[in-house]
């Protein structure tokens, strides 16, 4: 079986990357997102182990220096990360991965992992992104705030993707994260060693095509 495609998805907080993630999955077989672990606190609408794993900055410490993290990062003051036994597991069993990190921890995945496919989402404008974070009702309005600041310097990073959607219009972003997922998996290499039979029985007198 061959492996799974890690794909990176960043967005500046609000932008809608979360929604967007969820409508893929529940539309798409055999992928899934990687849950990380944070030691920020969780929301109201937050479930530990299916939102993230919400550790504190001891257990985060400790996780770092045994090397449990594929990438980590400091985000908002707080630590991030993605463990590597998770997305590996997965990878290994044919699965996609979908990682919702941040620009630095999409560095860090590109080097250890080049074939990864990153994603960089960005909303319609900088008011529709402000509206989004509060109408979440999600955080007060000091974080809003703070996530505002940080947007430009986290947008600033959308040229070092593969593919970039903006997410104005929802049903559409989402027809368009489909639709790259769809191309991911019809490239040749990928379908060739799929169908080494099929392509052997339409080729068979043919050396080196199959
Ligand atoms: P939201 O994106 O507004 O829902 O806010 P979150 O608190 O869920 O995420 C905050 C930031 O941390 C975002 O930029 C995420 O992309 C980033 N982030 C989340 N999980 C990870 C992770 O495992 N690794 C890294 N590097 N960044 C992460
Ligand atoms: P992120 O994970 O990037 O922080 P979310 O997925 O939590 O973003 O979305 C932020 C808020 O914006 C949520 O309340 C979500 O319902 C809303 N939202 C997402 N996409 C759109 C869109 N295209 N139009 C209007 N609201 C949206
Ligand atoms: P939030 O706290 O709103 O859930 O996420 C804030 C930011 O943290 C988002 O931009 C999100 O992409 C990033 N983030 C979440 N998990 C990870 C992670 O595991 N690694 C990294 N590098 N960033 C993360």
């Amino acid at each position: 079986m061959s492996q799974g495609t890690l794909y990176i998805v960043s967005a500046p907080s609000g932008a809608g990357k979360t929604s967007l993630v969820r409508e893929l999955i529940a539309a798409t077989d055999d992928i899934g997102v990687s849950i990380s672990h944070t030691t920020r606190q969780r929301r109201a609408s937050e479930t530990d182990g299916i939102n993230y794993h919400f550790v504190d900055e001891p257990t985060f410490e400790a996780m770092i220096q045994r090397n449990e993290f594929f990438e980590h990062a400091w985000v908002f003051d707080r630590h991030y990360g993605t463990s590597r036994l998770e997305v590996e597991k997965r990878l290994a069993r044919g699965e996609d991965v979908i990682l919702e990190i941040d620009w630095q921890g999409a560095r860090q995945v590109r080097e250890q992992m080049p074939q990864a496919v990153s994603i960089f989402i960005l909303p319609p404008s900088r008011e529709a992104l402000r509206e989004r974070l509060s109408n979440r009702g999600q955080d007060d309005a000091a974080t809003i705030d703070r996530r505002m600041r940080d947007a430009i310097s986290e947008m600033s990073h959308f040229n070092e993707y593969d593919y970039l959607v903006i997410n104005d219009d929802f049903a559409t972003a989402a027809f368009e994260m489909k639709g790259l997922i769809s191309a991911e998996r019809l490239r040749m290499a990928r379908v060739q060693a799929a169908n080494r039979a099929l392509l052997g029985e339409l080729l068979s007198e043919v050396e080196g095509l199959r």
